[in-house]
């Protein structure tokens, strides 16, 4: 079906950058792959294509550019040259929201230019080793004494956290309300050269291989109080403010990573043979791939719907938990019967496909699970 979401400037835009990646990324990404990296270069690199910073307004070094239809076409491109650039995601498509809406004049001064630049990478740090689903269960603490905020505590699965120059740290400001387990936790950047502050290593992981994941930890760290972003005790609200963009974000990936994954088994199929013939030629192997042709075209259409809405500023919470259940669970079936179909190759590190598989797996966890976006969901009928 002919998409309808995309106008003249996105499709001149996909050019330049489906060109670059080509030409500047895939020959280095098995590179940064098993350095479990991008390295800070190519942020840098972004940064002057004008790309990290496309929505920063034009007073702050950026592009101006308020919709995200843009970045939805640098990560279909970035999926469709089966390149995981997470790191660069989250700090475009997620974190960088917050500083939009939550940043005062001055503090937009101080950090929107890096942000734009890729002089300022950033990260968003909500997971601990002992909550993650439950953010409410947040014991990273931030205690305030005079000016400053005094910071303590440990962080885990932190995407972009070994690069980033600036970590959005979730922590306690205050106790929890008895009505409201949520309330009192709080937005406090931590410039990652603060004493006190360390990365405890790149986690090692079973895909998204080039995606820096760290455990953080915070040991007093001192910052001013002109660190809090957004209001006090108010986290919750801002995160639940900007969980929309962030959950379609990872369906706009998934929706173009399974379709890079059913490009790659359509090449396969025509090329392998078995019993005399192409496995193209086998029923099975043309119904498989005509069912993952139609639930790609599902998911682009919700997909795009929700690109729709969110530019209007319409997208919301329920409908953006439904576009993700929605689009990653279909990664996962498309994924996995693509593999199937490479028999034994595809279970081998020098197909795409495996890479794919393996990178596939988080996107139901990450971002919010499966079973929170069903939790979302059904509240959302009374239940
Ligand atoms: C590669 C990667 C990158 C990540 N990047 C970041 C990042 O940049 N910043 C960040 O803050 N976090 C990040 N995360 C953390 C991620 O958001 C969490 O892993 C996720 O929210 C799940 O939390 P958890 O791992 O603690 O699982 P848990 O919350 O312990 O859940 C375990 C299981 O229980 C289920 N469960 C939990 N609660 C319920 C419920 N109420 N009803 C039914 N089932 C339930 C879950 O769905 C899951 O299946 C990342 C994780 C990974 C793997």
């Amino acid at each position: 079906m002919r998409r309808t979401v995309f106008d003249a400037d996105h499709d001149a835009f996909r050019e330049t950058v489906r060109a670059f990646f080509e030409k500047e990324v895939v020959p280095d990404f098995p590179q940064w792959e098993k350095q479990g990296r991008v390295p800070r270069s190519f942020y840098r690199r972004v940064g002057d294509l004008g790309v990290l910073g496309m929505a920063v307004p034009e007073e702050y070094g950026g592009g101006g550019q308020p919709s995200y239809k843009f970045s939805a076409v640098l990560t279909e491109e970035s999926m469709r040259a089966e390149l995981g650039l997470g790191a660069m995601r989250v700090h475009m498509d997620i974190v960088l929201p917050y500083f939009l809406h939550y940043a005062t004049d001055e503090q937009k001064r101080r950090w929107l230019p890096g942000i734009a630049s890729g002089e300022l990478m950033t990260a968003i740090a909500m997971t601990e080793p002992d909550t993650g689903s439950d953010l409410a269960g947040i014991a990273t603490s931030a205690v305030l004494n005079g000016d400053e905020y005094v910071v303590n505590g440990t962080k885990t699965f932190i995407t972009g956290g070994v690069n980033a120059d600036l970590v959005l740290v979730v922590a306690r400001t205050s106790p929890p309300a008895p009505d409201n387990r949520r309330a009192g936790l709080s937005l406090i950047v931590v410039e990652a050269d603060r004493p006190g502050f360390a990365v405890g290593g790149n986690l090692e992981k079973i895909g998204i291989k080039a995606q820096d994941t760290a455990q953080l930890s915070f040991s007093d760290v001192r910052v001013p109080v002109g660190n809090l972003l957004g209001e006090p005790d108010m986290a919750f609200q801002h995160l639940t403010h900007n969980l929309p963009q962030e959950r379609l974000s990872i369906a706009v990936g998934s929706v173009a990573a399974a379709r890079a994954a059913m490009d790659a088994a359509v090449r396969y199929v025509k090329e392998r043979k078995a019993f005399g013939k192409p496995i193209s030629a086998f029923q099975n192997t043309r119904f498989v791939l005509a069912e993952c042709a139609t639930e790609i075209e599902a998911g682009q259409m919700l997909v795009d719907r929700a690109l729709d809405d969110h530019d209007r500023g319409e997208l919301t919470a329920v409908d953006a938990a439904k576009v993700k259940l929605f689009c990653t669970e279909l990664q996962g079936r498309v994924v996995d019967k693509c593999l199937q179909l490479h028999g034994g190759y595809g279970y081998m590190a020098e197909y795409p496909i495996s890479r794919l598989y393996t990178d596939a797996r988080v996107t139901r966890i990450y971002g919010g699970t499966s079973e929170i976006m069903k939790t979302i969901i059904s509240k959302s009928l009374g239940l």
